[in-house]
C-alpha cells in the first residue's frame, strides 16, 4: 500500500530519484532531523518553502513517512493462563509483532537516522521484546549493542545453553561483557536447579510417607535425581523431568500422591527462581 496522506500541507523530494510525497508538516515534527531544518528555514529568511528535498531514496522516504504519519502500534497482548499470569510471562499475538529483521533493518534505522520521538522508539522497543522468544539471542545482542538493558535483560531468559551455539550464531553477540553475562545466567540456574533438585526428597520431613514403600520410593526418587542432576542445563524443564518417575508408582497410592506433591513442590521453586539477567543477585 502506497504511502498516501489525508490533507497534505507540504512536499518531500527525494533527489535521488525525483518522487514527491504530499505530507503533513506537523507529522514530520516527530523526527528531529526535520525539526532542525524547519528551524533553519524559519520565517525570517524571506523564503517561503514548502517543499523539503532529501538525498534518500523513495522506498525509505515512504517507510519513514509513514512511521511519521501512522506511528506503529504496540503488539497485541495475548491472554494469559492462571500459571502464566503467576509468573507474569507476558505474550504477544505474533501476527501483529513486527518481524525481527524488518525491526532492526528498517524500523530502528530509521528511529536512529531521523532521530525519531522516545514514544515511536518505546513502541518499537516493545516489538523487539516480543521477538525475543523465537530469536532470543539475536534480540539480546541487538539490545546489548545499543545500552538497551532493560530489553537485553528479558530476551537473556530465552536464550538457549550457550554451548548450544554453533560459532557463526554466537559472534552476533556484541563484546565478551556481553558473552559472559548470559553464561553467569545460566551458571546461576544450573546450580540453583540442581540444588532444589537434590533438596527436594518425595517424603519431605517424612510427610506423606508410606508406610509400605518408605525406603524403596525414597530410593527411587533419589536415583531418578541423581541420574537428572548431571544432565541439567539452564533451560531443563526438572520438574517435568522428574514427573516421568511418577508413573512407577501407580501401584500405591499413597507413594503416587507423594509424588505428584513432590514433582508440584519442585516445579513452583523451579519456575521462583531468576530466569533474567535484572533478577540476578548483585554478588554473584
Ligand atoms: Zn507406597
Amino acid at each position: 500500500m502506497p504511502f498516501h496522506c489525508e490533507n497534505p500541507d507540504f512536499k518531500v523530494r527525494s533527489i535521488t530519484d525525483g518522487t514527491v510525497f504530499h505530507v503533513k508538516r506537523a507529522a514530520l515534527q516527530g523526527s528531529e532531523v526535520f525539526r532542525d531544518m524547519f528551524a533553519l528555514c524559519e520565517p525570517g529568511t524571506g523564503e517561503e518553502s514548502n517543499e523539503l528535498e532529501l538525498q534518500d531514496k523513495s522506498g525509505e522516504l515512504e517507510t519513514l513517512l509513514r512511521i511519521l504519519h501512522d506511528p506503529p502500534f504496540p503488539p497485541m497482548k495475548l491472554e494469559l493462563s492462571p500459571e502464566e499470569k503467576l509468573f507474569r510471562v507476558t505474550r504477544y499475538d505474533p501476527t501483529t509483532v513486527i518481524p525481527l529483521p524488518l525491526l532492526i533493518s528498517v524500523f530502528f534505522r530509521l528511529a536512529d537516522k531521523y532521530m525519531l520521538a522516545d514514544s515511536v522508539t518505546d513502541v518499537l522497543k516493545i516489538h523487539l521484546v516480543a521477538n525475543a522468544p523465537a530469536q532470543a539471542l539475536e534480540v539480546y545482542s541487538f539490545a546489548s549493542l545499543h545500552g538497551m538493558e532493560w530489553e537485553a535483560s528479558r530476551a537473556s531468559q530465552y536464550v538457549l545453553p550457550m554451548a548450544s551455539y554453533h560459532f557463526e550464531e554466537i559472534k552476533i553477540i556484541p563484546d565478551v561483557v556481553a558473552y559472559h553475562k548470559l553464561v553467569r545466567l545460566q551458571d546461576f540456574r544450573v546450580k540453583a536447579l540442581r540444588d532444589l533438585l537434590l533438596g527436594e526428597d518425595i517424603f519431605p520431613h517424612g510427610y506423606g510417607e508410606c508406610t509400605s514403600h518408605r525406603e524403596e520410593t525414597a530410593a527411587g526418587w533419589d536415583r531418578q535425581r541423581k541420574a537428572l542432576v548431571g544432565r541439567i542445563e539452564s533451560v531443563t524443564d526438572v520438574a517435568g523431568e522428574m514427573e516421568a518417575f511418577t508413573e512407577t508408582l501407580q501401584d500405591c497410592k499413597v507413594c503416587y500422591k507423594a509424588c505428584i506433591a513432590a514433582v508440584e513442590m519442585l516445579s513452583y521453586k523451579c519456575n521462583r527462581l531468576p530466569k533474567r539477567l535484572d533478577q540476578l543477585p548483585d554478588v554473584y
